[in-house]
């Protein structure tokens, strides 16, 4: 069966690009009814923060992203923080000295700093050039005697060529020779990222690894390493970023914004989500989809290898298509007790009906609140001129005819047309204007009912000089 994962490191609040990772992950394991490993890879433990992992469970949490196996909620194959695993890495790097496959490399910073800027200079790509590769047991005991810290190397054959069909890009091809000997392990014991995000990987039984392109470099070393341990190799797929505005990668200088900052700002959950899934994923329906629909017309084919461009306009779009879709409890739910106490209960559900398609943010909610059910109607410039236009003579005909019309709008619209004789722009907008203070806004019938006739007879009467 498939397994997809999530591995974030948790240096910092999960973005944009990491939470399309993730649900790419979800959405290929929900579609194939496999499993959605979560997996914390905090080996970095200056980086990492505990604070960092909280959030970005709640972060997955929100986005509804559920995963089956890792922190929370256990499974077979834990410890699912990488810092807890040092045990399980330890035996591998054993298996592959034994193999003769690693070396200790006792190269400074600053030696090979100066190394790879000699070979920039001379044209060449930076590789480490096997410095420490073939020195004695002798050599290595003196140095481990002078206190010398040595990084472990991976001892990349040469001569071969790796080979992977990703999932998304297609056949790849990597000569070894273009590939230094790599680090698997820090001077300070700590495992390198490559190491134990390929071992945990194979360890874990994960099947499938959708992850960003810019990993795509690090895959045949991957490869190699499980090659020489005689462990499973997972199915990758490396997905073209996505970029901002100026064409370079999301990041806070070009407009990504933080799940937890999307949050905040009145972003609806599905809404993100239906916007991510298309990034970089076309999907033929047009529609709003729930998660499952998402997951259910979610297909390998369909991922894009060209980087996807990030459009806050079309985040609003379906952040609009999120709204309309949405229960009348969820959208209460977005939209806060504070909005909920200013609608008198009996009139929720209207409200929400009324006002759901003029809404794209929370706020909004509070605004019409307070248009439709507080005394007070602050009046826009655009209202103001159209009031000023209209003429007490409109204003008087509009209070006799709500009243004998009570509250149909239609009918009353009707009524005072032929009254008047004013119709089209200069019979709606004078009344809309009066009634809540701007010229633009919901449907006129829905609003009415929730003003009242008698809110709305004193909102005419304040016009009549
Ligand atoms: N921890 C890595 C990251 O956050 C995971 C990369 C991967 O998905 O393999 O970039």
């Amino acid at each position: 069966t498939i397994k997809t994962r999530f591995a974030p490191s948790p240096t910092g609040l999960i973005h944009l690009g990491n939470a399309r990772t993730a649900l790419f992950n979800a959405l290929y394991a929900y579609r194939h009814q496999g499993t959605l490993l979560l997996r914390i890879e905090d080996t970095d433990l200056e980086r990492s923060q505990t604070e960092y992992v909280q959030q970005l469970m709640t972060d997955l949490h929100w986005l509804d992203l559920n995963w089956h196996e890792g922190p929370q909620v256990g499974g077979d194959n834990g410890p699912y923080y990488q810092s807890e695993r040092n045990e399980i890495y330890a035996h591998y790097y054993a298996l592959l000295e034994q193999q003769d496959a690693v070396y200790p490399c006792f190269c400074t910073p600053s030696e090979l700093a100066l190394a790879r800027k000699l070979q920039r200079t001379a044209g060449q790509a930076p590789r480490y050039a096997g410095t420490c590769a073939y020195l004695s047991q002798a050599e290595i005991a003196a140095k481990l005697e002078q206190g010398l810290k040595p990084t472990l190397r991976f001892r990349v054959p040469r001569g071969q060529k790796i080979e992977f069909l990703d999932l998304v890009k297609g056949q790849q091809q990597f000569a070894t020779d273009d590939i230094g000997d790599f680090i698997i392990r820090r001077a300070d014991g700590t495992p390198a990222f490559f190491f134990c995000n390929a071992i945990d990987d194979a360890l874990m039984g994960v099947t499938h690894v959708f992850r960003g392109d810019d990993h795509l470099t690090n895959t045949p070393r991957q490869i190699m390493m499980l090659q020489a341990l005689g462990l499973t190799i997972p199915q990758y797929g490396h997905i073209a970023l996505i970029v901002g505005d100026d064409g370079t990668p999301l990041s806070k200088r070009n407009g990504s914004q933080s799940i937890q900052e999307l949050r905040e700002n009145g972003w609806l959950a599905e809404g993100v989500v239906n916007y991510l899934a298309r990034l970089g994923h076309t999907y033929s329906e047009e529609s709003y989809l729930s998660l499952t629909e998402l997951a259910n017309h979610f297909a390998v084919e369909r991922l894009g290898r060209a980087p996807a461009h990030f459009d806050e306009q079309q985040l609003r779009h379906w952040q609009q298509m999120a709204v309309l879709q949405a229960s009348a409890t969820r959208l209460w739910d977005w939209i806060g007790q504070t909005v909920a106490a200013q609608v008198p209960h009996d009139l929720q559900t209207q409200f929400i009906a009324a006002i759901r398609s003029n809404m794209t943010y929370p706020h909004e909610a509070l605004h019409w609140a307070k248009i439709l059910f507080s005394d007070e109607l602050i009046f826009s410039p655009e209202a103001q001129t159209v009031l000023a236009k209209a003429g007490s003579d409109f204003f008087h005909q509009a209070i006799v005819t709500l009243a004998t019309t009570q509250g149909n709008y239609p009918e009353w619209v009707k009524q005072l047309k032929q009254a008047t004789g004013t119709q089209g722009k200069n019979l709606f907008m004078p009344l809309r204007a009066a009634l809540t203070g701007e010229v633009h806004g919901p449907e006129m019938a829905n609003l009415l009912p929730l003003i009242g006739l008698e809110r709305a007879r004193r909102r005419l009467q304040a016009n009549i000089m």
